[in-house]
């Protein structure tokens, strides 16, 4: 390991700073990336993030969710023990960020989730150089190529066309790819009111309140068929809920990475898969590893072996993380959450 940073039971661990990153389990100190629910959890003595990142945590857990938060603001350097720390865009939900942490033993970036693909919900993915670089590896497979968002919007505004007695039943998970999905739509000229799911409403909001134009937007509430033609989004579990019976014959629609895996669309009854991602494709990842000038690369989070082979050819030293409590990725943890937010909106 590198001597800034070590593998714990509860995650990456930095001794000097006596503080984890984004721990699985409640800790004294904590760093926290960006508020998706397996990065971010509730019961930390304290926890130093963005001051979105702790807002949004707020939202979701309450504000009781740690003892005492430290706001750092990007690029900022907070200074503790012989440790700089530091915090820049990441690009991957409002607040996200790469952490940095400089010593002598030089300078490591751990990325959290990222990606390279430009979102107007959340500032744009900064190149920090380093010599470790911690990365993510949720779609670490040459197969995952994220297609540019706006193409997969014309497909879902194509469809409000040809079929326009369908509510159009949208998927997305309520922390960032809802926003993002709906700045999109914005910007392929539709502007007519999107309607919510009830889940979706506090984080809407938020976003709205920190300045992210994402139009006119109205929770469902009691409406049901009189929604024909319009645009109904939801957290993807609601998909499959009774919930979504109010609507009909509805077009069902999920906004995913995942849904580049055909098979996977299918299986979850997706009629209108569109790939839209809030994570690196095989190609960003490794152009991000080479552009950081990291000799040292460590992967996390995902598809980590095939990356990690990857690096090796590139004459990199590499290793997979194997942590667990991520396993089940971003998916699954934010699923759980929605049901949180649903109850909370
Ligand atoms: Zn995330
Ligand atoms: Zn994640």
């Amino acid at each position: 390991m590198s001597e800034t940073l070590i593998l714990t039971p509860e995650g990456l661990y930095c001794p000097d700073v006596r503080a984890h990153i984004d721990p699985v389990r409640p800790v004294e100190r904590a760093i926290i990336t960006h508020g998706h629910a397996d990065h971010a959890r509730a019961g930390h003595g304290s926890v130093l993030a963005t001051p979105q990142t702790l807002d949004i945590m707020a939202i979701r857990y309450g504000q009781g969710f740690c003892e005492q938060r430290q706001e750092l603001v990007y690029g900022e350097v907070v200074k503790v023990a012989e440790t700089k720390i530091s915090l820049h865009p990441a690009g991957h939900v409002l607040g996200s960020a790469q952490v940095r942490l400089a010593d002598k033993a030089g300078r490591t970036v751990i990325s959290g989730d990222y990606k390279r693909q430009s979102d107007p919900t959340c500032a744009d993915f900064e190149l920090v150089p380093c010599d470790t670089f911690v990365t993510e590896a949720t779609f670490g497979l040459p197969v995952f190529r994220h297609p540019p968002a706006q193409e997969e919007m014309q497909k879902l505004l194509a469809s409000l066309q040809l079929l326009p007695e369908k509510t159009h039943l949208l998927g997305a998970y309520s922390l960032g790819k809802a926003q993002r999905v709906i700045a999109e739509i914005r910007a392929a000229g539709y502007e007519r009111t999107i309607y919510l799911h009830g889940a979706l409403v506090n984080l809407c909001t938020y976003y709205q309140d920190q300045g992210v134009d994402l139009g006119s937007l109205e929770p469902v509430g009691t409406r049901g068929r009189e929604l024909a033609g319009e645009i109904v989004m939801c957290p993807p579990g609601q998909l499959a809920d009774r919930w979504a019976r109010r609507f009909g014959d509805a077009m069902t629609s999920v906004a995913s990475g995942w849904m580049r895996v055909r098979a996977r669309a299918r299986q979850r009854g997706v009629e209108l898969p569109l790939v839209i991602s809030d994570h690196s494709d095989w190609n960003d990842l490794c152009r991000t590893i080479r552009e950081t000038g990291a000799q040292t690369i460590w992967v996390t989070h995902g598809a980590e072996d095939a990356l990690v082979h990857w690096c090796e050819n590139q004459g990199l030293v590499a290793r997979p993380l194997n942590m667990i409590g991520y396993d089940d990725g971003e998916e699954a943890a934010e699923a759980t959450v929605s049901q949180i937010d649903a109850v909370a909106g």
